[in-house]
């Protein structure tokens, strides 16, 4: 385990956030992370729990707890703190594809049912995720690695976002030769475009796709299948054939004033601006723009809160967000305990 008393020992210590009215000047990640051996400290808060409920991925009353991936984290906890981060990255590697994406952008899932958050505060696991992949590119661990053997089977892999990378890099460590086709300009599906830039910032992705070519993915952008490519060419010219399109279809409301201007559905507003800044650092001016608007978001999730962040930055005059659901508490409620998901 971390240290044994360790979790009694250290307070809970986050990364520190930069101020918002500075965050809000550009669009670029806003955490400043802990020093190495402060991140070990944390690790030591872990208590190697006999039930990791962190680690779990189980649906308790309909919603999810605990890490999807069925992470290891009391391993890699203990690992980090033991100042063996090399291995830490290995027992991380080997339940995740893409920690590099899971420890900016997970909702961290461990951290809600972690059991020193039962009476204290949690392990800042999904802090401890990021330091150790950020260790490993660092000092080379993370650095491609293709497959000694090839099976030359042929797959083509329809859409990049996380889940079609996901299955890319899992059947190309297989040996087999794996083709990603992506309908927009650049990979990475909704982590490229759905997710804001000061959320992950795109050359964390970019980072990984070079890794995997160099380990044997073949990537073709531009290809929408059905349009451009025809599908019949997948089948005849491939074993098999993945569909990992993702799910953009946004949900629309039929309400009166509906077809008024102005009205954009949150992934083309979030995808032109963030397609803008790759292109040419916001200065083409083609993205929708909320400067000096008066903006409602209608919807109070991660999407709605990214519109929102996004708004800021353009410089709009106001912002309301709008969501159906009751205000949550502050606090669980008795009828919602840990290790649920708090509502
Ligand atoms: S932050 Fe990492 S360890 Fe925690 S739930 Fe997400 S993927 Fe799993
Ligand atoms: S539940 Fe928390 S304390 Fe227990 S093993 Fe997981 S991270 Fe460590």
């Amino acid at each position: 385990m971390g240290k044994a008393t360790g979790f009694m020992e250290y307070e809970r210590e986050e990364s520190a956030a930069i101020k918002p009215k500075e965050r809000i000047k550009n669009f670029d990640e806003f955490h400043t992370p802990l020093s190495l051996e402060k991140q070990r400290t944390q690790a030591a808060r872990c208590m190697d729990c006999g039930v990791p409920f962190c680690q779990a991925g189980m649906m308790i009353k309909g919603m999810a707890s605990g890490c999807p991936l069925n992470n290891l984290i009391p391993e890699w906890n203990d690992l980090l703190y033991n100042g063996n981060w090399q291995q830490a990255y290995n027992r991380l590697h080997k339940t995740s594809n893409f920690p590099e994406f899971t420890s900016r952008v997970c909702p961290a899932l461990c951290e809600k049912a972690c059991t020193c958050g039962l009476n204290g505060e949690a392990v800042c696991t999904k802090e401890n995720e990021k330091a150790i992949i950020e260790k490993a590119y660092e000092e080379g661990w993370a650095a491609p690695k293709p497959p000694k053997v090839r099976t030359d089977k042929r797959i083509a892999v329809v859409g990049s976002g996380p889940s079609g990378l996901a299955v890319a890099d899992q059947l190309n460590r297989r040996g087999h030769l794996v083709t990603v086709y992506e309908r927009s300009d650049r990979v990475g599906g909704l982590l490229r475009y759905g997710i804001p830039n000061m959320k992950l910032e795109k050359h964390v992705i970019d980072r990984k796709i070079e890794v995997m070519k160099a380990e044997g993915v073949t990537f073709i952008t531009d290809a929408n299948i059905g349009e451009n490519v025809k599908a019949k060419k997948l089948l005849e010219e491939y074993d098999s054939v993945v569909l990992a399109c993702g799910a953009s279809n946004p949900r629309d409301i039929k309400a009166p004033g509906r077809d008024a201007n102005g009205i954009y559905f949150a992934v083309d507003f979030l995808k032109s601006t963030t397609k803008s800044l790759l292109d040419s650092g916001l200065t083409d001016g083609k993205y929708i723009s909320a400067k000096g608007k008066n903006v409602i978001v209608i919807g109070g999730g991660d999407t709605g809160n990214d519109c929102v962040g996004t708004s800021i930055r353009h410089g709009c005059k106001s912002i309301m967000q709008l969501e159906m659901m009751p205000k949550p508490p502050v606090d669980r409620l008795p009828n919602n305990p840990w290790p649920q998901w708090p509502k």
